[in-house]
């Protein structure tokens, strides 16, 4: 892989805490030269581990950013053992846009990996991610949320992937996280997420969804905030949970596309269920009205399998093609790690 173009004003081997930024190098007609500032602490004491926190991977999901800083603010750094790195805006551009992706290059962050040196910034903070920081880690949490197209019961997120092993230690730090439920997705022909790139380094990696829908839930925050003091006293890297043992999560299964429910046509959409509802395969999701005249009668759209709705989207108005819920199915660690391939 060629050497990022990336500057960090941080050195990583420095004991105790550093404030500073990953300088992108970007050209344009605003700005002739200078660098994007990509905000970044490092904490080093001791010789644990090392744990990458990051939020605002995608920019209009605030939970995460709130959590990265809430944990900076009150850190103890006397009691870190080992490193912690935390990027509490990855895509800068993008999170001061309070958009998904960048508005500088369209570039969506979770889409980037393994990055490109010379691309535009978005691929640049991805190939700094992915070639300087991954090989630094043991561990990894990525803090999303729904962001401003949709809303997920709060959950953690894990993508089922790696060998027997690395998947056990995958469902291990999901289950030290503790959020109320833990949603699981199978590993994609899709490599180009930050989970997908925490894989091809075996660090040990978990993401959140903690609510959406472009504004700060504070149930998710609280639930965001406790999982991760519990996750990094599972690192070993700092523990400020006091002993806290989460109950455990409930996981939940994204099977195929029969979880999903696919707007068949434009229109306003009228939800029928609401997060956390346990439905039915063929019950109504709810109902889509065109809006051209004052007659034509709504469109239902119903559920494909049994579930639990986990996701739904946030916009009223939908057009062909958006989903309008998905559904995870309850299932457990065991039968996650027994599953084939
Ligand atoms: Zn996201």
């Amino acid at each position: 892989m060629p050497a990022s173009r990336i500057h960090c004003s941080i050195d990583f081997d420095a004991p105790g805490l550093h404030e500073g930024f990953l300088g992108v190098s970007h050209s344009d007609n605003a700005h002739a030269y200078g660098v994007i500032p990509v905000p970044i602490v490092c904490v080093n004491n001791g010789s644990g581990p090392t744990a990458l926190i990051t939020a605002g991977n995608h920019g209009d999901e605030h939970e995460g950013p709130i959590i990265a800083r809430n944990l900076l603010a009150q850190l103890d750094v006397n009691s870190v053992n080992g490193r912690l790195i935390v990027i509490p805006a990855l895509n800068y551009p993008a999170v001061l846009n309070d958009t998904r992706v960048s508005p500088i290059d369209a570039g969506n962050m979770n889409r980037a990996y393994p990055g490109d040196a010379a691309g535009t910034p978005t691929f640049a903070i991805a190939h700094y991610v992915e070639s300087v920081l991954l090989p630094l880690c043991d561990f990894a949490l990525d803090l999303h949320s729904g962001g401003k197209a949709s809303e997920f019961l709060p959950c953690a997120f894990l993508v089922r992937e790696g060998n027997d092993d690395f998947l056990a230690r995958k469902i291990a730090a999901v289950e030290a996280f503790g959020a109320p439920d833990t949603c699981v997705v199978a590993g994609t022909a899709d490599q180009r997420s930050l989970s997908a790139a925490a894989d091809r380094h075996g660090v040990v990696n978990m993401a959140t969804e903690l609510a959406g829908g472009g504004t700060v839930n504070t149930q998710a925050v609280a639930i965001g905030e406790a999982g991760t003091a519990r996750w990094l006293a599972h690192t070993g890297v700092y523990c400020a949970c006091k002993g806290d043992v989460a109950a455990p999560t409930r996981f939940l299964r994204v099977r195929d596309r029969n979880d999903f429910v696919m707007a068949t046509q434009d229109g306003v959409f009228q939800p029928n269920v609401r997060l956390g509802d346990t439905v039915k395969r063929g019950d109504i999701a709810g109902w889509i009205h065109p809006v051209a005249d004052a007659t034509t009668p709504a469109v239902p759209h119903h559920f494909s399998a049994d579930g639990i709705v986990l996701c739904r989207r946030v916009p009223a108005r939908a057009i062909r093609g958006d989903y309008l819920f998905h559904l995870g199915s309850v299932t457990d660690a065991a039968s996650l790690l027994a599953e084939a391939g």
